[in-house]
């Protein structure tokens, strides 16, 4: 049986690389990683320093090269595919930089997938209560070519969240998205953090986001480094 206790994430000595060819490509190198349970985490880097791939670890979507995941205390590495795919049903909740709906499906069939594949009889209900939370509900019979980037981002989100998983990714939620949309999804991700004391690693260049982060981590030649939090700025100043 599963605890209702958010995880812990821990990561020790944690290198990939990729090899293309003859060529290979240092990603992260020796990163080492404690994150409390509940604890609001943003990512931040320069392009290809490795943030996605750092989440794709954590998912189990990416295998490391060296060194080790801990997800609840669990090492990754010691789960096959169908504890793998377990561990991510129940606990993990992934929003890709891409959005990654399913171009076939309604809004709705997108956000009951995951419980439908659990088995979950009120699939349907709990995903039209979510998308409804998000605003989504005139648009639950919409296909993702149907909307906007912005409320396939919310769609994206709904998807991640309505399995209620204890550790939730989200890579750049923010980053396609005109400012007005940023701060909605930015509110309501953390409006959703705080009302299901998930676990949170937030990948972002928004510096808005990040100083509402617990913590802030920048990524840079594969190495991990504290940073302090840039202090929140409630007004802007008068020019
Ligand atoms: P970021 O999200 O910070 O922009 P990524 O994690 O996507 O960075 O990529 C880090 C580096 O790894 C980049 O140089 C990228 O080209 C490379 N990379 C990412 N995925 C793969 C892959 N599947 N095969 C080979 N190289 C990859
Ligand atoms: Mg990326």
């Amino acid at each position: 049986m599963t605890t209702a206790t958010p995880p812990t994430i821990s990561l020790h000595q944690l290198s990939l690389h990729y090899t293309l060819g003859a060529s290979r490509i240092e990603v992260l190198r020796d990163v080492d990683l404690q994150i409390p349970a509940g604890q609001r985490v943003a990512v931040a880097g320069p392009s290809g320093s490795g943030k996605s791939s750092l989440l794709l670890l954590l998912a189990g979507l990416e295998r490391p090269s060296s060194g080790r995941v801990q997800v609840d205390g669990v090492d990754l590495a010691s789960l096959d595919r169908d504890a793998l795919a377990d561990l991510r049903r129940d606990a993990i909740g992934i929003v890709f930089q891409s959005f990654h709906l399913l171009p076939s499906l309604t809004a709705l069939d997108n956000v009951a997938l995951p419980l439908q594949i659990a088995g979950d009889p009120q699939a349907f209900d709990h995903a039209r209560e979510l998308l409804q939370r998000v605003g989504l509900a005139p648009r639950l019979t919409h296909y993702p070519s149907q909307l906007s980037g912005g409320e396939q981002q919310r769609v994206a989100i709904a998807r991640a969240l309505v399995h209620r998983p204890r550790v939730l990714l989200a890579d750049e939620p923010t980053g396609n998205l005109d400012d007005h949309t940023a701060a909605l999804i930015r509110e309501l991700l953390f409006e959703l953090h705080r009302d299901s004391g998930s676990t949170l690693v937030l990948v972002t260049h928004d510096l808005e986001f990040a100083a509402r982060c617990d913590r802030v981590l920048h990524l840079h030649d594969g190495r991990l480094h504290e940073r302090p939090r840039p202090v929140a700025q409630p007004h802007a100043l008068p020019a």
